[in-house]
């Protein structure tokens, strides 16, 4: 069986406990070597073989699940983050449905979530933003015209932005152009969230590309935007005392 596996955004105990334990049953690992980090290898058996995907095809993905398969070991495919995010999966379970191999999948933290804890931050304020926007910039892999980062910047919502970072002057004149953030709104570009070097800096649309270029960051980081990061907002109902729901009678 293979079972596609979240391995969390960096820090080794951010994979699930489900994630952890398919590791210490599995007799062979392929892992995403340029993104994961290699501390999770730490839960294999004694004996697991370990291939890093970095320097993979498809195919040879596919032939050494194969071969897993025709000696009856589990396989773990250890993706970064959550697998339903930027993880080139649907590919791979086509792949397998087609040879008759059966597959599971176990969710993993997103950077996008490992982003806003390191930044101490709530994406969905109220009378700030109650939407996130998870896109990324176009780059090789083309994104749909209707999904260009000025059609998603005019939301004005909170938005996280993936494998963007080596683009960020296209990414700020792409949020200006959307017509809702203005220079001024408030941005971060988190460096390896959850990791043991994560950085955060906090800066503005209209300074990313100049932030990023000062740190030299090139890689490995998520750009978030909105005014989720500063400023005002309003409590939440559910805790209001005033308020009424299921569990709780308001008092005025
Ligand atoms: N499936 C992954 C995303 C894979 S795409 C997830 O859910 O997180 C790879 C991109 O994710 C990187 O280019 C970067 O933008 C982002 N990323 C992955 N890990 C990260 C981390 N620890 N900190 C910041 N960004 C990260």
């Amino acid at each position: 069986m293979i079972h596609f596996v979240g391995a969390g955004p960096g820090a080794e105990d951010l994979i699930t406990v489900r994630g952890a334990r398919l590791l210490g049953l599995a007799g062979q690992i392929i892992y995403a070597g340029s993104l994961v980090n290699p501390a999770l290898l730490a839960y294999k058996q004694e004996g697991c073989r370990v291939y890093d995907s970095a320097g993979m095809t498809l195919e040879e993905v596919l032939d050494v699940m194969r071969q897993g398969e025709q000696e009856g070991v589990d396989t773990v495919r250890l993706h970064t983050g959550d697998p339903a995010l930027y993880g080139a999966i649907r590919e791979q379970m086509d792949a397998l449905e087609e040879r008759g191999i059966p597959y599971d999948v176990t969710p993993g933290v997103s950077a996008f979530s490992g982003a806003a804890a390191a930044l101490k931050a709530e994406y969905t304020l109220p009378q700030v933003s109650q939407s996130v926007i998870i896109t990324r910039m176009e780059g090789r892999t083309p994104v749909p015209e209707r999904e260009r980062l000025r059609e998603m910047a005019r939301h004005g919502c909170t938005m996280t932005l993936f494998l963007s970072t080596g683009l960020l002057e296209e990414v700020e004149r792409e949020l200006l152009a959307g017509g809702a953030y203005t220079p001024d709104t408030p941005a971060a570009i988190v460096y390896k969230a959850t990791w043991p070097d994560e950085q955060v800096f906090r800066c503005t649309v209209g300074t990313l590309a100049r932030t990023a270029r000062e740190h030299q960051i090139t890689r490995m980081a998520l750009i978030t935007v909105g005014a989720f990061l500063e400023g005002a907002y309003e409590r939440s109902k559910l805790y209001d005392p005033a308020f009424t729901h299921g569990y709780r009678e308001g008092r005025s």
